[in-house]
Formats: structure tokens, C-alpha cells, sequence
């Protein structure tokens, strides 16, 4: 709907619905270009990554590797007492480090000079937002929809109403005795992760016979081995149904077998929280999964109307929404057109080991470049040497042989999140194989080998 005849004045230059990464790094850049900003969230000020995702899970992913501290702490000398660990401390002193970084966000936008709307916002026509709670229309130059995504129950199966999302799990008032995660992707293989560390039994069932598809096939092998030392993990299954069973859940599974479980915990993909948003209402058309599309610039097919974040669908990362949302005002208010490259993001699973990404996994390499070089290294690290651990770290460097820049670097290991970091630093600048090899080594580190590989 076009109401570019309207000619009453604006309330504000941008109202942002959705208070996550990037709705909150847009208005508050916006702001500060002099933009009038409102902004509605209908839940809590930092979103998915900060309310019930990044930050609470990493605390959590922290907690569980305590274990293994522990247990390895005997090799160098220590004797441990038995270790207890008291779910309840964790989940307070977690929400609460929740509550107030939450306080942070709410301050950050007060002084930017964001006002911050407390409610759901749904859009109406191109230039005006309702907000549901009190009824007030605003007219807005122009419209942010930062709206992220929320978990689905996938697949639809009977009695799916008694598994959780990776929401309720931050809502959980005891550690599960036993737990069933469902899933292969990031979410499944954190929290397994987590619960498995933290003492539950676990299984991680996966329908594929890979976890985290689309990652390197040497990365799957190397976390499928060490998470079926960690836990119970079931490849190439389903579940066909959930019933409760005498105060626990009982999953049937497609070969017949069962699993019985205190808490079933569905990871199985997250969709855009477009229901209800009014988009019909201006004509933007979602995508197959409900995806918003936009340009290179976040924009829609409204003109007043742009989206950045999960609601896009581009790369489901938070520094991915942070950087469109900043790249939108830019833009928009800042009279200097910016995009972010969706081509190199470097990326971490927490799992345990944990596994750090920048680039192409071998078979994509080797489809674009044709001819590349493979550099790799398996190996115990050496605090294994004492510990007795049997766990290996990974470290894979692929190259393009016509250019000699590495064109993508794996790491399964302790700090691969923290390593490829730095690494992802000299794959964006478009380091050689030659760099790697002339960058003196860290000595003794693991990392080392990323330098040291011929
Ligand atoms: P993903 O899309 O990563 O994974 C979904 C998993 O569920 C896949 O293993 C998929 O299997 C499986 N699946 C999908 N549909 C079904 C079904 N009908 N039945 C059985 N299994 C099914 O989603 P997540 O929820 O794990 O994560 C969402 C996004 O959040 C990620 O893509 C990531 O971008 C982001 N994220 C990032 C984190 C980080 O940076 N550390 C942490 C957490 C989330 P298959 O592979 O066979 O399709």
C-alpha cells in the first residue's frame, strides 16, 4: 500500500520493531546521525542473543567445562574432593547476569535518545506502525523490522506439546536427570553439550548420520567421535512420538526402540517471527521459510521499509544483525551507503570440544577453486599428555593453489572459537599460505600448527 499522497508529517524517522542485536545497534546509530527514534519490543531489550541465547548459553557452555577441569586436575597433582554442582546457583547467578546486561541495553538506548516502546508493534501501512498494547499509530519515515526468530517444534509428531525449546531450557528449575535432544544443527549440539557436562544423561539424536551439516566432513567426524565418548549419541534416527509416562517422557523412535527422558529437547531450527506483523498489509511476500527478502541494503520491497537479522534469514549469527543493523543506518541516516559482506564469517559451536570456522570446508573449496591444497593436523594437545585425556585437537588449512590464499581454516579444539578469531583477521585480509608459513610460531601452543603445517 502506497500512502506516498499522505502528507501529514512524520512522528519519528525510524521506528524499529524488535529490541535484539540489530534493532538495538540500528536505532541507537540512528540516533546518534539525529534521527528521532522510536523502538517497540514486546518481550525484553536484547533479544535472542542476549535474553536466551548467546550470552546464557556460553555461561552455561562455562559451567559444564568445570568437569573436565576437574577430572583432568588429578593428572597434574590435584586431588578434588567429589565435585557437586547446584543447578539452581547457576541458573540464578546466570539470570541475573541476564537481568542486568538487559539494563545495559535499556540504558544504551536512553541515551542515545532512543524512547523505547514496551509493546508489540505491528505495521499498518508504509509509513505507520500500531502499537498493540495502548492503540497509538505512529508515522514513521522509515520502518526497521528486526522482529529475529523463534524455535519450531519440527517435526510435527504426537505429543510434541511435551518437548521444550531452546527458550524453556533458560526457564528450567532442575537439572534433568536425563535428556533427549533432538536436532544436528548449532542449538542440539551446544546444549547436549552443556547437559552432558553438567551430569545429565544424554542423548543426542540427529536424523542425518553427520552432526552440523554444511561443516567440514573431517569437523563432523571429529565431533561425532568425541560426543559419542561424552554422551549417547543416535545418528540417522527420528522420533515418531512423545507420551508422558509416569512423571517422564517416553520418545518412541523409527527403528521401534524408546527412550525415556525427564525433559525431550526439540532443536530442530528456528523460523522468522512474521505471523501477525501486518506485512501483508504493505505487500512484502516471505520467502519458503518465512523469511523477509531484502536488497543488499536491507531494504524490502516497500521502499520505506527495511530488515535486517534472523527476520532476513542472511546468516542466523548476532554479529551478522549487529552489522546490518549499523550498515542500515549508515545508510539511511548517515548519508554513507554500507553493506556487509555475507561471503567470509568466521564462526564458533560451543560445543565441548569446541570448533571454530573461517571460510570453505574442503568439498565447497575444491568445487570453486578446483585445485586446492589440504594442510591438516590431528594430534593430542599437551595438557592431554598429563591428563590422560584421549581427546585430539583438529586443525585443517585449505589453500587455493592459483592464488596461495588459504581459503579456509577448521579447528576442533579447546579456544577454537578464540583462535579463529585472530585467524579470521588474516583469511579477511586475504592471507597466502606463504604468510601462514612465514608468521613465527607461539611456542608451545596448539595453535602453533596453523603456522607450522607443511
Ligand atoms: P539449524 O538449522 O542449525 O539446525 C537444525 C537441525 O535440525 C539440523 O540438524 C536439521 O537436520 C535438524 N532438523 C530440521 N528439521 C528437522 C525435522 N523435521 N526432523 C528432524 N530434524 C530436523 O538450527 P538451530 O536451531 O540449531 O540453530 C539456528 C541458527 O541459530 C543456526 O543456524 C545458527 O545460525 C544460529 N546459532 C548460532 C550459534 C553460534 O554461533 N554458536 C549458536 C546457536 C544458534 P539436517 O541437517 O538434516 O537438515
Amino acid at each position: 500500500m502506497n500512502d506516498s499522497h499522505d502528507n501529514r508529517p512524520f512522528d519519528v524517522d525510524l521506528f524499529v520493531i524488535g529490541g535484539g542485536s540489530g534493532g538495538v545497534r540500528a536505532a541507537r546509530i540512528a540516533a546518534g546521525y539525529g534521527a528521532r527514534v522510536k523502538l517497540a519490543e514486546e518481550y525484553r531489550v536484547g533479544g535472542t542473543c542476549v535474553i536466551r541465547g548467546c550470552v546464557p548459553k556460553k555461561l552455561m557452555v562455562y559451567a559444564g567445562r568445570f568437569a573436565d577441569e576437574f577430572a583432568d586436575a588429578a593428572g597434574f597433582g590435584w586431588s578434588v574432593a567429589e565435585p557437586r554442582f547446584d543447578w539452581s546457583v547457576l541458573k540464578a547467578r546466570r539470570d541475573a547476569e541476564v537481568a542486568r546486561l538487559e539494563g545495559i541495553y535499556d540504558i544504551n538506548l536512553m541515551r542515545s535518545g532512543v524512547e523505547i516502546v514496551p509493546q508489540r508493534a505491528v505495521i499498518e501501512d508504509a509509513h505507520t506502525v500500531r502499537v498493540l498494547g495502548t492503540g497509538e499509530r505512529v508515522r514513521a519515515r522509515v520502518i526497521l523490522i528486526a522482529v529475529g526468530a523463534s524455535p519450531v517444534k519440527e517435526p510435527v509428531i504426537p505429543g510434541a506439546e511435551l518437548a521444550i525449546t531452546s527458550n524453556e531450557v533458560f526457564e528450567l528449575e532442575t537439572r534433568p536427570e536425563r535428556i533427549l535432544v533432538v536436532g544436528g544443527g548449532y542449538i542440539a549440539v551446544e546444549f547436549a553439550g552443556v547437559f552432558a557436562a553438567l551430569g545429565s544423561q544424554t542423548t543426542l539424536l540427529h536424523r542425518g548420520d553427520r552432526l552440523l551439516r554444511g561443516f567440514d566432513d573431517e569437523v563432523r567426524d571429529a565431533l561425532g567421535t568425541a560426543y559419542a565418548e561424552r554422551m549417547d549419541l543416535r545418528l540417522g534416527r527420528t522420533v515418531q512420538s512423545l507420551e508422558r509416562r509416569a512423571g517422564a517422557i517416553a520418545a518412541r523412535l523409527d527403528d521401534g526402540s524408546e527412550i525415556v527422558a525427564d525433559q525431550v529437547l526439540v532443536a530442530t531450527g528456528r523460523r522468522p517471527n512474521v505471523a501477525g506483523l501486518g506485512l501483508d498489509r504493505v505487500g512484502i511476500e516471505t520467502d519458503q521459510v518465512g523469511a523477509i527478502p531484502v536488497d543488499a541494503y536491507s531494504r524490502t520491497t516497500v521502499a520505506s521499509i527495511y530488515a535486517v537479522g534472523d527476520v532476513t534469514n542472511r546468516a542466523n549469527l548476532t554479529p551478522i544483525a549487529i552489522r546490518e543493523g549499523h550498515a542500515f543506518a549508515d545508510t539511511v541516516f548517515g548519508n554513507t551507503p554500507s553493506c556487509v559482506d555475507h561471503r567470509l564469517i568466521p564462526t564458533a559451536v560451543f560445543s565441548t570440544p569446541e570448533i571454530g570456522v573461517v571460510g570453505h570446508n574442503e568439498d565447497v573449496a575444491r568445487a570453486i577453486f578446483g585445485r586446492i591444497e589440504v594442510y591438516k593436523a590431528s594430534f593430542r594437545p599437551m595438557k592431554a599428555t598429563l591428563s590422560g585425556r584421549q581427546e585430539r585437537v583438529l586443525m585443517k588449512v585449505i589453500v587455493d593453489c592459483a592464488s596461495d590464499k588459504v581459503v579456509g581454516v577448521h579447528i576442533v579444539g579447546h579456544d577454537a572459537g578464540e583462535i579463529i578469531q585472530a585467524v579470521g583477521i588474516a583469511v579477511t585480509m586475504g592471507a597466502t599460505k606463504a604468510d601462514f608459513d612465514r608468521t613465527i610460531a607461539v611456542h608451545p601452543t596448539a595453535s602453533e600448527e596453523l603456522v607450522t603445517m607443511r
